[in-house]
Formats: structure tokens, C-alpha cells, sequence
């Protein structure tokens, strides 16, 4: 490859340009790249995982103090993400409640205190799962995010999960299952099995070439939901039990109280 096309590309990348068409070669290629911007930074004793988390940090950076959608206005902070940098399991929900806002960290709240207990019945720990949302910065009222907040604030996400390349995601609750499957069917229609993901209607929403590994995606209730429906919960363990599978984690009787 010519200097100057690689100049170009990295070029393109570093301004936020995603829209190149790509082949399988240049799909190769930009996945280098981002990891030569990572690296230039990076000292080469530094682990995998120490890359990888460079690499979320970049696309953080990148985001800097986002004004791209109308969100910006009204959000306290942008909550981009937390946890392992390499996990296999990546909880998705839809967009920062209050309480995420103020502190800048995903399911923080009742709901969030909840999640941390699945994810502890599941016999993993906070740490070890990374938990991001669709969109990063809260909707006024809480409010659902708008389509063209989704197709603006989508992609980092995408990126978000192109870097993790998680084994299966848990999309959180109706909105999340909807927006990354791009179906409006119920939760209780989609939960209780695994869907390919990103399917071609996803790809097509949220408009990116970024290339996107195969994710078995889990819906399943929101734990907001289950706090209001607490007898709810025995489906979500049900579940769990199948994302636990998935994973090799061992079996556990014990269900989420
Ligand atoms: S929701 Fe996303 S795109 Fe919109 S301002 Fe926040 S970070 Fe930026």
C-alpha cells in the first residue's frame, strides 16, 4: 500500500470519516490502523488488554465534549461505558436515567444496583462485563432517544463493540432490543433466545461501514422493569441461564432475588 493512501486513510479515520466503501482488504486495514494510532501512543510492552482499552479510550477522546445531536443540551455528563475492555458479555441498554447522568456511569441507580445482583448470580462480577447504553447522554424526562439521536450517537457503540468483540450482548429491556434489532416486536416475543446481530436492518440504521463481528444477541427484561414486576425475574434467570451457557459459565440453581 502507497504512503500517501495510507496517510489518507488514517487521515480520514482521525477527522471521523466512516463512510469509505470497504472491502475485505480495507476492512483489514482500518482495523491496523486504528490500532497504529492506538499503538503510536502505547509503549510495546503494554498488554493486549492495555491496547484494547487504548482503544476505547481513543474513540472516548474522540467523542470529546459531543455536541453532534440535540442530547448535548440537556445531559450532565455522557456516560460511554464501563468494564473489562475484553469481555465476552456486554450489557446494552437504552440511555443514561438521572442518576447516570449526574454520575457518568451506566446503571448506577435501583435498576443498576439490580444488575450488578444478575450479574453476580451469574457468577461474574461488574468488573469482568462491560455495560455501555445506545446512546450516551440522557433524554430529557427520560424520554426515548429520537431515530436520528440513534443513527448520530449509534456508531460508537458499534465501535464500542467492534473493539470488544463481546461473545454475546444482553440487550436490556424493550428499547434496547428494538433499537439494535431494528424490530418492533415485544420484549416477550424476543427474549428467551438468541438472535444473530447485527442483522442487515441494524447495519442500515445506524449507517456504518465500521465492520462489526457476529454477536449472539440475549433481550431480556430491564431491571427497571423487574423492579416494578419483581415476578418477572424468574424469566430473566431463565435467561441468564442460556447467555451462562453460552459462555461455558457453570450452571447455578440459584436465581436473582
Ligand atoms: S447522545 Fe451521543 S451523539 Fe448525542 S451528544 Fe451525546 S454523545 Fe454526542
Amino acid at each position: 500500500m502507497k504512503d500517501s493512501l495510507k496517510l489518507k486513510l488514517e487521515s480520514l479515520y482521525l477527522s471521523g470519516e466512516r463512510e469509505v466503501p470497504m472491502t475485505r482488504q480495507t476492512k483489514s486495514l482500518e482495523k491496523k490502523l486504528v490500532q497504529n494510532v492506538v499503538v503510536k501512543n502505547n509503549p510495546p510492552s503494554q498488554s493486549v488488554n492495555q491496547s484494547t482499552e487504548a482503544l476505547l479510550a481513543a474513540i472516548r477522546e474522540k467523542m470529546g465534549d459531543c455536541q453532534r445531536c440535540r442530547l448535548a443540551k440537556t445531559r450532565t455528563n455522557i456516560v460511554f461505558g464501563v468494564g473489562n475492555p475484553e469481555a465476552e458479555l456486554m450489557f446494552v441498554g437504552e440511555a443514561p436515567g438521572s442518576e447516570e447522568d449526574k454520575q457518568g456511569e451506566p446503571f448506577v441507580g435501583r435498576a443498576g444496583k439490580l444488575l450488578d445482583k444478575i450479574i453476580q448470580a451469574m457468577g461474574l462480577e461488574r468488573e469482568t462485563v462491560y455495560i455501555a447504553n445506545v446512546v450516551k447522554c440522557r433524554p430529557p424526562e427520560n424520554r426515548n432517544p429520537a431515530i436520528d439521536e440513534i443513527q448520530t450517537c449509534g456508531p460508537f457503540l458499534l465501535q464500542q463493540v467492534e473493539i470488544i468483540q463481546p461473545k454475546v450482548i444482553v440487550a436490556l429491556g424493550t428499547f434496547a432490543a428494538q433499537t439494535l434489532m431494528q424490530t418492533e416486536s415485544k420484549i416477550g416475543m424476543l427474549r428467551g433466545r438468541f438472535h444473530a446481530w447485527p442483522n442487515a436492518l441494524a447495519q442500515a440504521t445506524f449507517e456504518t461501514a465500521f465492520p462489526i463481528h457476529s454477536v449472539k444477541l440475549m433481550p431480556t427484561y430491564h431491571p427497571a422493569f423487574l423492579l416494578r414486576n419483581p415476578n418477572m425475574k424468574a424469566k430473566v434467570w431463565e435467561d441468564m441461564q442460556k447467555v451462562m451457557q453460552e459462555l461455558g459459565l457453570k450452571k447455578k440453581e440459584a436465581s436473582v432475588t
